[in-house]
């Protein structure tokens, strides 16, 4: 079975064609300046040369139509034609209370999904923009939705509700639903795959930290509490995003900087984080550097940016009542060994003991970094969100034909 995963953002599409058969990529892409003047469609296949064809791309119906004519292209393709793809899986950010796991697209899900647009404005309209364009090309075709925050609807209410009237909660569904749950959730798997043990038995904190950053506690394989909240900005100190702070600093800055709210929210979203304290970049690689090169600022920015990790592995580490695994994932995470080193350093008294060496190995595996004899285990996880959609849209799709 072929399964064609796709994250479609407001001018932007990205696309991964499975063969499920072996879980092989038979090719990606994406389609960039949906909407904007000369659209980009770039096109990969293993082994061959990478395929960049520029066009006007008005909306997400035509991009879709741009990726499959790609597809099917005698020259650049891998199918033979359009009915040799079996379903679509996408990626949707904000599943709200309503999605507790994937589901496949019916007009209730549609309708489940548009009453969510308010708590993701930025996201959700284009995914479903994205399902309509694939509704409008391959009308006979399966889809399944992955959601980032259904993995973090076991959390109890302890970890989710914010200390606010419960009117807020009641009336708007205002609460922490957290995010980059397909991530946590592969990880973790996989991190107990890994390990040869049950992830039942495993209390794993699972760090991703990308672009967005977040820790999550997985308590026997499900999350317990998680560092995002309503919105990807709570929690850790990221690229431009601030984390956590005292929300009495939004009104103190509106009366004394004279900002309007939305001023403050993009301060906060986009103007932060790494980027506001070095003042130099929001990305690790360029820290890391002028750090070397002696910049205060960006060892500063480093240095906060790994203590509020470290925090969030001590509060989980209480929260669970100790810890087996630690993993380290996605951009930042897979990549910074002196940003994982710095997170772990005086983490000994959990038990946390990092093989400095062993950190320092680059392979795209999953492999492990701490010490022999360290009581806690300390892993490298490659994510893969499209793989997760994937599997779980095929197996949408074979339990529901099986039971039908
Ligand atoms: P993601 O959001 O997971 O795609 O992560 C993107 C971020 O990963 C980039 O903004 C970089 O800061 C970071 N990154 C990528 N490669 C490296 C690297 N070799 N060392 C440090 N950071 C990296």
């Amino acid at each position: 079975m072929n399964i064609l995963v796709i994250n479609a953002g407001s001018s932007s599409l990205k696309y991964q064609l499975y063969n499920m058969n072996d879980e092989s990529v038979l090719a990606k892409g994406r389609v960039e300046r949906i909407g904007m003047e000369s659209s980009i469609l770039t096109h990969e296949v293993d082994d061959r040369p990478e395929v960049r064809e520029v066009s006007e791309i008005l909306e997400h119906t035509t991009a879709v139509r741009k990726v499959l004519d790609m597809l099917t292209n005698k020259r650049f393709g891998v199918l033979g034609s359009i009915e040799d793809i079996q379903a679509v899986g996408h990626r949707i950010v904000h599943g709200g209370e309503s999605f507790k796991q994937s589901v496949l697209i019916n007009d209730e899900v549609k309708l489940e999904i548009k009453k969510l647009f308010d708590l993701a404005p930025l996201h959700n309209p284009a995914h479903m923009m994205g399902i309509l364009a694939v509704e409008a090309n391959l009308p006979n075709v399966p889809q399944a939705v992955v959601f980032d925050t259904a993995f973090h609807q076991t959390m109890p209410k302890s970890s989710y509700l914010y200390a606010i009237p419960m009117v807020l909660y009641n009336k708007h569904k205002i609460r922490r639903y957290g995010f980059h749950g397909t991530s946590h959730d592969y990880v973790s798997q996989q991190a107990a795959l890994f390990l040869g043990k049950p992830i039942e038995e495993l209390k794993i904190v699972s760090c991703h930290i990308g672009n967005g950053a977040s820790c999550t506690a997985i308590m026997h394989g499900k999350s317990y509490d998680t560092s995002m909240g309503m919105t990807p900005l709570e929690g850790l100190m990221m690229g431009t995003r601030s984390g956590d702070l005292d929300p009495a600093i939004v009104p103190y800055t509106i009366g004394k900087e004279d900002l309007t709210l939305n001023e403050v929210n993009s301060m906060l979203n986009k103007h932060s984080g790494l980027m506001a304290i070095s003042g130099i970049s929001s990305d690790m690689r360029e820290i890391v550097q002028a750090m070397e090169d002696g910049n205060e600022s960006a060892r500063l920015a480093f240095e906060m940016y790994a203590y509020r990790i470290r925090k969030y592995i001590g509060a989980y580490a209480a929260a669970m009542n100790g810890i087996d695994v630690i993993l380290f994932t996605a951009g930042v995470g897979e990549n910074s060994a002196p940003l994982r080193e710095k997170v772990c350093e005086g983490l000994t008294f959990l038990g946390i003991e990092l093989d400095t060496e062993r950190n320092k190995v680059r392979s795209g595996e999953t492999r492990r970094i701490a010490k022999d004899g360290s009581k806690v285990e300390v892993l490298v996880v490659p994510t893969n969100e499209e793989l997760l959609i994937a599997r779980d849209t095929y197996r949408l799709l074979t339990t529901s034909s099986e039971s039908n």
